[in-house]
């Protein structure tokens, strides 16, 4: 074999998942080698970003040297193996910790594997950490974490979004080329596109939720961040598909993500999105910032140019799916939170000296402030003095997106909007909560219809941070969604953070 010249470690932790696995495979790189330069990443930028809740070095190196032999030994490896993966920590790994960046789950340790890590490992993945986030998922900036705010490797005084920040701080910083997320309003697109990265949310149903902590269980879906598009296919062929564990997820077969890809690239003289019907609300996107409508405009004009037919669709229903959003996801989350008890999990308070004062202390020592409000909102919308008021309100305003949303689906194959109303915000911009709660106004009705949706680099603000664009599908199109956002892909302005310039920061510092 010809002794071709060293790979770098800076050139190791710029390559995506694909990229590692085919070199690995190859004998171009060792596990090892791969598991030491994102090791040595980490060590000198996660003191700036502090996008790990856990950091698994000895199990990462032990499955690094395991991967060696194994490969050494003439074994047929999986499509996964010698990459390094970060995992939410509100998804469960047999053995690691489970903080849901919450003080209530300080020193709780995962006893079982989640549905989407076991089909990691199976494809010989190897898991590198837990990754912080917004307490159990509730959040858009990182401020609710009860471990420090995560940064955005694009300005280090800027939220890398939330509730997955950490996922979306530690790939767009490559400290591992690709992380899962957990989305229930938002929480994979929103810190994608505020990070310039790929975050894909499935369609309700179709990835497992078996293992991940529940926030709104009828919204929750897990999927993949990456620096790279096809690591979103690569990663959705492995983590969907029917699993007995989950009664909502469907009984389909993983699809081939990738491979489709590859029949879709003929040499074809029809430009690229000849045939496309792109569906955008213009009327709900009326009252856009200028920065992020100027930017969606100029690549729909692209996209146009490109053979792409846009067709206007009607759905200012979606006006109302703000509050729809936060009844629904409230409500599930104070049945769902109602097992943080002192008893059952996590955090039990000393100072209790009988029951009552053990669920009381408990509760208070061990929730942030996000957390208990919105318990509290939740069970105000369920009282049954309320519920016709707000929860069932809720549910057929939610139903009537829903079938909104088919009705657009009949004119059109794909719905595109901006992913968020602005580009990443500083920590301490003036915002108050509920300006918080209102930027997720095109990802969470989403949500609401269990539509599969995924946001895609596409330019910049006045202020150079990135901006993503959103492409949504109609029920379970996740494949034809994702072979859509390949063929739109090249045609979005993005670029890579500056980080060089942040690994110099960060060597200054120490
Ligand atoms: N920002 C939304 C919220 O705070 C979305 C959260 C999520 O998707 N986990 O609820």
């Amino acid at each position: 074999m010809n002794q071709s010249k060293a790979i770098s470690n800076e050139e190791i932790t710029s390559f995506g998942a694909v990229q590692l696995n085919t070199l690995f495979k190859s004998g171009k790189l060792s596990a090892i080698q791969i598991a030491t330069a994102f090791i040595e990443r980490i060590k000198t930028l996660e003191p700036s970003l502090n996008a790990f809740i856990t950091l698994s070095e000895e199990s990462f190196f032990k499955k690094a040297h395991e991967l060696d032999f194994r490969k050494s030994q003439g074994e047929e490896l999986g499509s996964f193996a010698a990459v390094p993966v970060g995992v939410k920590d509100n998804i469960c790994v047999s053995g690691e910790k489970l903080t849901c960046a919450s003080k209530f789950l300080e020193n709780y340790v995962a006893p079982y594997e989640s549905t989407v890590t076991q089909r990691l490992l199976d494809e010989d993945a190897m898991l590198i950490g837990k990754l912080n986030m917004d307490e159990f998922g509730m959040g858009s900036n990182m401020k609710n974490s009860a471990y420090g705010i995560s940064r955005n490797p694009w300005n280090l005084d800027r939220t890398p979004g939330g509730s997955s920040g950490g996922s979306s701080s530690a790939v767009a910083a490559r400290l591992c080329p690709i992380a899962l997320g957990t989305d229930t309003g938002g929480s994979i697109r929103q810190p994608a596109s505020f990070c310039g990265i790929y975050g894909f949310k499935p369609s309700y149903g179709s990835v497992s939720r078996w293992g991940v902590v529940a926030f709104g269980s009828s919204l929750d879906q897990i999927g993949p961040l990456a620096h790279r598009i096809e690591d979103i296919g690569l990663c959705m062929q492995v983590i969907s598909g029917s699993c007995t564990k989950d009664s909502t997820c469907i009984d389909r077969p993983a699809q081939q993500y990738l491979r489709a890809q590859d029949q879709t690239s003929t040499t074809s003289e029809e430009p690229p999105l000849a045939n496309m019907r792109i569906g955008v609300p213009h009327h709900f996107l009326e009252r856009l910032n200028p920065d992020t409508k100027e930017v969606f405009y100029r690549h729909l004009e692209l996209f146009e140019q490109q053979g792409a037919q846009v067709i206007d669709v009607p759905l200012d229903i979606l006006k109302h799916s703000i509050a729809v959003y936060y009844i629904i996801a409230c409500a599930e989350a104070s049945t769902n939170l109602s097992r943080f008890d002192g008893v059952r999990y996590g955090k039990r308070s000393p100072k209790a000296e009988n029951l009552q004062e053990l669920y009381k202390f408990s509760k208070e020592e061990g929730f942030g402030y996000e957390v208990k409000k919105r318990i509290l909102l939740g069970n105000y919308c369920l009282a049954s003095e309320h519920q016709d008021a707000f929860f069932k309100k809720a549910q057929k305003v939610r139903k009537m997106i829903h079938q909104h949303y088919l009705n657009a689906f009949e004119e059109c194959d794909f719905i595109i909007t901006p992913t968020t109303p602005s580009g990443a915000y500083e920590f301490d911009a003036q915002m108050d909560p509920l300006q918080v709660y209102l930027a997720d106004i095109y990802t969470s009705p989403i949500n609401l219809a269990g539509l599969p949706s995924i946001s895609i680099p596409a330019g910049f603000d006045k202020e150079n941070m990135p901006l993503g664009l959103q492409i949504t599908a109609a029920p379970f199109k996740d494949k034809e969604l994702f072979q859509a956002a390949l063929a739109i892909d090249p045609l979005c302005e993005k670029s890579t953070p500056p980080l060089n310039k942040l690994v110099k920061q960060a060597k200054i510092k120490k």
